[in-house]
């Protein structure tokens, strides 16, 4: 049984009393936390880290992003949502092929490691080789094919995104004792129509699939929807059975009052993604409002095309600072609030809250330990509040994900990075951008 004993360290365990620990013990072994204590175990003979002078705290979840797409990362920026999508976003996606993708995810992947995300929750196409990905690196992931439909015209059994759905779900759903799941996709209310939002909102529900939505991100998108159907997004998917399983809404920038009293209802999970939004101009979330529905919030950082980063430190800060300054109250989300929105409220929306999000005996010992001995994080009045305002994923010196050290100082174990970036260089880029 290996063993790991981080010692000496400050373990952010996000315990609603006590969410930080100073001087810990924190033992790992077979993968899973077994105890945090004031002492080392004894007659201990594993590995020890020292943790001296660093934090340790459960890994970041991500619950909002399209992983392969971080190959277009920089190429269309200061453009508002449509005008990115349409003219930039569509026309080189049109010349992905699995291979692109695979290669997209195992970059991805790696940037998300190495700045300390353990879980992410990703809505795209060619799922199979993200997967491949996912299973290589050693990272959690829900991974969903997004579907959409355009036409009148369908047929559960024959659109290619619900047979992409179901045989995701035979074939990798619950993959290496549930660190994989599949989940089912409605792209978005404008990119589809009731046939389809009926068909997979009813498979979800029947086969206790997660469901992942992108929800009222734009204006036009919110505005559209009323005019065409009398009912907001949130609305018309709930009258076809879209939230009849656990949901993530991504961005739900314009819901009403009325829909987040449906949103609470209905337990559908928020991924509140604030640099995407600002970065397409398509507002602020009322995630203050929303919390205090108690609507369960997550953060996600939506692609890297319209982020420009996986750094779920920068989403924490955004995250912090945006509502304070949005509405005139410096406590509207606080540091600790903002620390949960990427941990314990991921973990919950990804269907894990009794399997990781804290530091606690008996979850998954899926942990990262930053360095804070550096000069930006120094001196430390308080460990929460230099995580949120002053830390950065470059402080992350160590990520594992049950028990598996998949980065140390700088180095991966499990992605050949040099590998990757000739991919890269040699066929996708060529390929997408000639
Ligand atoms: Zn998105």
């Amino acid at each position: 049984m290996e063993q790991i004993l981080f010692s000496g360290v400050s373990a952010v365990t996000m315990d609603e009393d006590v969410p930080v620990r100073p001087d810990s013990f924190v033992l790992v072994s077979d993968g899973k936390i077994v105890s945090v204590s004031d002492a080392p175990p004894p007659d201990f003979t594993g590995e020890t880290i020292d943790g001296r002078g660093k934090v340790l705290m459960p890994g970041l979840i991500n619950c909002h992003t399209h992983i392969p797409m971080t190959i277009l990362r920089g190429y269309a920026d200061d453009y508002d949502l449509q005008t990115w999508l349409t003219k930039y976003i569509f026309p080189v996606e049109a010349k992905l092929d699995g291979r692109c993708v695979r290669a997209g995810a195992l970059l991805g992947i790696a940037e998300a490691i190495a700045s300390g995300t353990t879980s992410f929750t990703d809505m795209y196409y060619f799922c199979d080789d993200i997967l491949a990905a996912v299973e290589e690196t050693g990272i959690k992931a829900n991974i969903s094919r997004g579907t959409s439909l355009f036409t009148e015209d369908f047929s559960f059994d024959s659109h290619e995104g619900c047979v992409d759905m179901r045989r995701l779900h035979r074939e990798w759903h619950g993959r290496d004792f549930g660190r994989i799941r599949i989940e089912a996709s409605i792209h978005a209310e404008y990119t589809s129509n009731p046939r389809l939002w009926a068909a997979v909102g009813e498979y979800a529900a029947d086969n206790g699939l997660g469901m992942h939505v992108h929800l009222s991100e734009t204006r036009k998108e919110h505005e559209g929807c009323v005019a065409k159907y009398g009912a907001t997004p949130a609305a018309i998917l709930d009258r076809y059975g879209v939230w009849n399983t656990r949901a993530v809404a991504a961005h739900c920038v314009w819901v009403t009052e009325p829909d987040m009293d449906l949103l609470a209802e209905r337990g559908v999970n928020v991924s509140h993604n604030p640099v995407s939004n600002l970065k397409l101009a398509s507002g602020i979330a009322p995630v203050p409002a929303l919390l205090a529905k108690g609507i369960n919030v997550a953060l996600g950082t939506d692609s890297v095309a319209s982020n420009n980063s996986h750094d779920l430190f920068e989403e924490i800060k955004t995250a912090a600072l945006i509502h304070k300054g949005a509405s005139g109250n410096p406590r509207a989300v606080s540091a600790l609030d903002a620390l949960r929105l990427a941990t314990v409220n991921g973990a919950r929306a990804q269907g894990r809250a009794g399997e990781c999000g804290r530091i606690a005996p008996g979850l998954d010992a899926d942990l990262i330990l930053l360095d804070f001995d550096r000069p930006h994080l120094v001196p430390c009045h308080n460990v929460l509040s230099n995580l949120v305002y002053s830390a950065r994923g470059s402080d992350v010196v160590l990520t594992m994900v049950r028990g598996r050290i998949l980065y140390r100082d700088g180095a991966f174990t499990t992605i050949d990075l040099g590998k990757v970036r000739r991919e890269l260089d040699e066929y996708v880029l060529p390929r997408l951008f000639g």
